[in-house]
Protein backbone atom coordinates (compact mmCIF):
# COMPACT_ATOMS: atom_id res chain seq x y z
CA UNK A 1 0.00 0.00 0.00
CA UNK A 2 1.84 3.09 -1.15
CA UNK A 3 1.48 5.97 1.22
CA UNK A 4 1.37 9.52 0.16
CA UNK A 5 1.70 12.70 2.66
CA UNK A 6 0.94 15.65 0.62
CA UNK A 7 -0.37 19.44 0.98
CA UNK A 8 -4.52 18.97 -0.06
CA UNK A 9 -7.24 20.80 -0.34
CA UNK A 10 -10.65 19.90 0.42
CA UNK A 11 -13.14 20.21 -2.71
CA UNK A 12 -16.41 18.50 -1.37
CA UNK A 13 -17.30 15.93 0.73
CA UNK A 14 -20.72 13.43 1.07
CA UNK A 15 -21.67 11.03 3.60
CA UNK A 16 -20.60 7.74 2.55
CA UNK A 17 -22.52 4.40 5.06
CA UNK A 18 -23.28 4.98 8.62
CA UNK A 19 -19.91 6.50 9.69
CA UNK A 20 -17.77 7.48 6.69
CA UNK A 21 -17.20 10.68 4.52
CA UNK A 22 -16.56 10.76 0.88
CA UNK A 23 -13.86 13.02 0.44
CA UNK A 24 -13.33 14.76 -2.95
CA UNK A 25 -9.40 16.50 -2.36
CA UNK A 26 -6.78 18.29 -4.36
CA UNK A 27 -3.77 17.25 -3.72
CA UNK A 28 -0.14 18.90 -4.14
CA UNK A 29 1.29 15.46 -4.98
CA UNK A 30 -1.28 13.59 -6.78
CA UNK A 31 -3.73 16.20 -8.57
CA UNK A 32 -7.61 15.37 -7.52
CA UNK A 33 -8.89 12.15 -5.83
CA UNK A 34 -11.40 10.42 -4.10
CA UNK A 35 -10.90 8.97 -0.22
CA UNK A 36 -12.43 7.68 2.26
CA UNK A 37 -12.40 8.69 5.67
CA UNK A 38 -13.61 5.98 8.31
CA UNK A 39 -15.42 7.49 11.13
CA UNK A 40 -15.50 10.79 10.02
CA UNK A 41 -19.19 11.61 10.81
CA UNK A 42 -18.81 10.24 14.05
CA UNK A 43 -19.08 12.67 16.87
CA UNK A 44 -15.87 12.38 18.23
CA UNK A 45 -13.43 11.59 14.94
CA UNK A 46 -9.86 12.21 14.45
CA UNK A 47 -10.24 14.32 11.25
CA UNK A 48 -12.31 17.45 13.57
CA UNK A 49 -12.53 19.94 11.21
CA UNK A 50 -10.04 19.24 8.47
CA UNK A 51 -12.64 18.03 6.20
CA UNK A 52 -14.72 21.45 5.73
CA UNK A 53 -14.73 22.68 2.25
CA UNK A 54 -11.55 23.95 0.82
CA UNK A 55 -10.01 23.78 4.28
CA UNK A 56 -5.93 23.53 3.11
CA UNK A 57 -4.81 20.04 4.93
CA UNK A 58 -1.32 18.28 5.07
CA UNK A 59 -3.08 14.55 4.20
CA UNK A 60 -1.86 11.41 4.81
CA UNK A 61 -3.32 8.79 2.40
CA UNK A 62 -2.66 5.48 1.09
CA UNK A 63 -3.63 4.02 -2.51
CA UNK A 64 -5.05 0.70 -2.46
CA UNK A 65 -4.30 -1.73 -5.15
CA UNK A 66 -6.83 -2.08 -7.74
CA UNK A 67 -9.34 0.56 -5.79
CA UNK A 68 -10.33 3.71 -7.05
CA UNK A 69 -10.70 5.36 -3.72
CA UNK A 70 -7.54 6.23 -1.51
CA UNK A 71 -7.95 5.57 2.18
CA UNK A 72 -7.49 8.97 4.16
CA UNK A 73 -5.69 8.13 7.45
CA UNK A 74 -4.68 11.38 8.93
CA UNK A 75 -5.10 15.22 8.07
CA UNK A 76 -3.79 18.62 9.91
CA UNK A 77 -5.04 21.66 9.08
CA UNK A 78 -3.05 24.33 7.54
CA UNK A 79 -5.84 26.80 7.48
CA UNK A 80 -9.85 27.06 7.21
CA UNK A 81 -11.56 28.90 4.94
CA UNK A 82 -15.09 28.24 7.47
CA UNK A 83 -14.85 31.54 8.69
CA UNK A 84 -15.47 33.00 4.68
CA UNK A 85 -18.43 31.20 4.00
CA UNK A 86 -20.22 33.25 6.53
CA UNK A 87 -20.53 36.01 4.19
CA UNK A 88 -23.06 34.50 1.26
CA UNK A 89 -21.49 36.69 -1.38
CA UNK A 90 -17.80 34.79 -0.48
CA UNK A 91 -19.63 31.46 -0.40
CA UNK A 92 -21.14 31.49 -3.84
CA UNK A 93 -17.82 31.92 -5.49
CA UNK A 94 -16.04 29.37 -2.81
CA UNK A 95 -18.62 27.52 -4.18
CA UNK A 96 -17.70 28.27 -7.87
CA UNK A 97 -14.17 27.36 -6.75
CA UNK A 98 -14.62 24.04 -5.59
CA UNK A 99 -16.83 23.01 -8.03
CA UNK A 100 -14.97 23.98 -11.07
CA UNK A 101 -11.64 22.29 -9.54
CA UNK A 102 -13.70 19.24 -8.95
CA UNK A 103 -15.50 18.79 -12.23
CA UNK A 104 -12.45 20.07 -14.58
CA UNK A 105 -9.29 19.12 -13.31
CA UNK A 106 -9.06 15.20 -14.48
CA UNK A 107 -7.99 11.94 -12.05
CA UNK A 108 -4.56 11.49 -10.19
CA UNK A 109 -3.34 13.84 -12.51
CA UNK A 110 -0.72 16.40 -10.44
CA UNK A 111 -1.03 19.84 -11.10
CA UNK A 112 1.07 22.60 -9.31
CA UNK A 113 -0.40 25.78 -11.05
CA UNK A 114 -4.07 24.55 -10.81
CA UNK A 115 -3.45 23.66 -6.81
CA UNK A 116 -1.75 27.17 -6.28
CA UNK A 117 -4.67 28.68 -8.27
CA UNK A 118 -7.43 27.73 -6.04
CA UNK A 119 -5.01 28.56 -3.11
CA UNK A 120 -4.47 31.88 -3.57
CA UNK A 121 -8.18 32.51 -5.20
CA UNK A 122 -9.93 31.06 -1.95
CA UNK A 123 -7.23 33.29 0.41
CA UNK A 124 -7.78 36.54 -1.42
CA UNK A 125 -11.15 36.26 -1.21
CA UNK A 126 -11.40 35.58 2.54
CA UNK A 127 -9.08 38.26 3.02
CA UNK A 128 -10.92 40.93 1.25
CA UNK A 129 -14.43 39.66 0.85
CA UNK A 130 -14.52 40.91 -2.54
CA UNK A 131 -15.09 38.10 -5.07
CA UNK A 132 -15.91 39.64 -8.23
CA UNK A 133 -12.06 40.14 -9.16
CA UNK A 134 -10.52 37.12 -7.63
CA UNK A 135 -13.73 35.06 -9.52
CA UNK A 136 -12.33 36.25 -13.16
CA UNK A 137 -8.94 35.46 -11.90
CA UNK A 138 -9.77 31.84 -11.18
CA UNK A 139 -11.81 31.24 -14.09
CA UNK A 140 -9.60 33.15 -16.81
CA UNK A 141 -6.52 31.10 -15.45
CA UNK A 142 -8.53 27.63 -15.04
CA UNK A 143 -9.26 27.93 -18.83
CA UNK A 144 -5.90 29.12 -19.85
CA UNK A 145 -4.63 26.06 -17.78
CA UNK A 146 -6.87 24.16 -19.46
CA UNK A 147 -5.75 25.10 -22.63
CA UNK A 148 -8.88 26.11 -23.97
CA UNK A 149 -8.31 29.73 -24.13
CA UNK A 150 -8.31 31.44 -27.54
CA UNK A 151 -6.22 34.22 -28.60
CA UNK A 152 -7.19 37.45 -27.08
CA UNK A 153 -4.98 39.77 -29.14
CA UNK A 154 -6.44 39.43 -32.82
CA UNK A 155 -9.36 37.89 -34.60
CA UNK A 156 -9.09 34.28 -35.67
CA UNK A 157 -10.62 34.95 -39.21
CA UNK A 158 -9.37 37.35 -40.12
CA UNK A 159 -5.98 38.34 -37.77
CA UNK A 160 -6.56 42.17 -37.70
CA UNK A 161 -5.08 43.12 -34.05
CA UNK A 162 -7.32 44.23 -31.61
CA UNK A 163 -7.01 48.11 -30.47
CA UNK A 164 -7.75 49.13 -27.04
CA UNK A 165 -11.16 50.40 -28.25
CA UNK A 166 -12.66 46.91 -29.82
CA UNK A 167 -14.56 44.39 -28.61
CA UNK A 168 -14.60 40.68 -29.35
CA UNK A 169 -16.81 37.82 -30.53
CA UNK A 170 -17.13 34.14 -30.00
CA UNK A 171 -18.81 31.41 -29.43
CA UNK A 172 -17.66 28.66 -26.66
CA UNK A 173 -17.39 26.17 -28.88
CA UNK A 174 -15.64 28.26 -31.72
CA UNK A 175 -12.52 28.60 -29.17
CA UNK A 176 -11.54 31.51 -31.38
CA UNK A 177 -12.33 35.32 -30.84
CA UNK A 178 -13.37 37.18 -34.06
CA UNK A 179 -13.20 40.91 -34.82
CA UNK A 180 -16.62 42.60 -35.21
CA UNK A 181 -16.79 42.36 -38.97
CA UNK A 182 -16.23 38.58 -38.71
CA UNK A 183 -18.79 38.15 -36.14
CA UNK A 184 -21.26 35.35 -36.32
CA UNK A 185 -24.88 35.62 -35.57
CA UNK A 186 -25.59 33.97 -32.11
CA UNK A 187 -21.92 35.05 -31.06
CA UNK A 188 -21.26 36.71 -27.60
CA UNK A 189 -19.76 40.00 -26.68
CA UNK A 190 -16.56 40.35 -25.08
CA UNK A 191 -16.48 43.86 -24.05
CA UNK A 192 -13.41 45.75 -24.76
CA UNK A 193 -12.90 46.62 -21.11
CA UNK A 194 -13.49 42.80 -20.49
CA UNK A 195 -10.73 41.88 -22.87
CA UNK A 196 -8.21 44.33 -21.66
CA UNK A 197 -9.19 43.21 -17.95
CA UNK A 198 -8.30 39.71 -19.52
CA UNK A 199 -4.83 41.29 -20.49
CA UNK A 200 -4.26 42.55 -17.06
CA UNK A 201 -4.89 39.20 -15.50
CA UNK A 202 -2.60 36.89 -17.62
CA UNK A 203 -0.23 39.70 -16.80
CA UNK A 204 -0.43 40.14 -13.22
CA UNK A 205 -0.40 38.67 -10.24
CA UNK A 206 -3.44 38.11 -8.26
CA UNK A 207 -2.15 40.32 -5.62
CA UNK A 208 -0.90 43.19 -8.08
CA UNK A 209 -4.23 43.83 -9.64
CA UNK A 210 -6.53 46.22 -8.49
CA UNK A 211 -10.40 46.98 -8.55
CA UNK A 212 -9.44 50.11 -10.71
CA UNK A 213 -7.67 47.85 -13.16
CA UNK A 214 -10.30 45.64 -13.32
CA UNK A 215 -13.72 47.18 -12.27
CA UNK A 216 -16.10 44.29 -10.26
CA UNK A 217 -18.48 45.12 -13.32
CA UNK A 218 -16.12 43.93 -16.32
CA UNK A 219 -14.43 41.26 -13.45
CA UNK A 220 -18.20 39.71 -13.46
CA UNK A 221 -18.30 39.93 -17.34
CA UNK A 222 -15.07 38.39 -17.96
CA UNK A 223 -16.31 35.66 -15.24
CA UNK A 224 -19.76 34.98 -17.01
CA UNK A 225 -17.72 34.00 -20.65
CA UNK A 226 -14.86 32.21 -18.93
CA UNK A 227 -17.78 29.86 -17.06
CA UNK A 228 -19.56 29.71 -20.62
CA UNK A 229 -16.29 28.22 -22.11
CA UNK A 230 -15.70 25.78 -19.09
CA UNK A 231 -19.41 24.59 -18.81
CA UNK A 232 -19.01 23.54 -22.77
CA UNK A 233 -16.03 22.00 -21.81
CA UNK A 234 -17.90 19.69 -19.39
CA UNK A 235 -20.94 19.36 -21.23
CA UNK A 236 -23.24 20.44 -18.60
CA UNK A 237 -24.22 23.54 -16.36
CA UNK A 238 -22.33 24.04 -13.10
CA UNK A 239 -24.28 23.84 -10.05
CA UNK A 240 -23.53 26.98 -8.11
CA UNK A 241 -23.54 29.38 -11.52
CA UNK A 242 -27.15 29.70 -10.72
CA UNK A 243 -26.56 31.31 -7.22
CA UNK A 244 -24.17 33.27 -8.58
CA UNK A 245 -26.24 34.66 -11.35
CA UNK A 246 -29.37 35.19 -8.05
CA UNK A 247 -26.29 37.95 -6.87
CA UNK A 248 -25.90 39.79 -10.17
ZN1 LIG B 1 -11.94 39.67 -38.19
Amino acid sequence: MPVHESEAIILQTYPLGEADRLVSFLSRSMGRVRGVASGARKTKNRFGSTLERLSHVNMRFYEKANKELVRINECELVESFLSAFSDYDSSVALAILSEVTETVLPDHEASDANFRLLLLTAQMIKRTKRSELPLSYFSLWTVKLGGWLPRLDRCARCGRTFEAKDSAYFSPSASAVACSKCRKPGMRTLSAAALSGARRILAERLDKLTEEMVPPRTARDLTDVMLDLIEHQIGRKLNARALLESLA
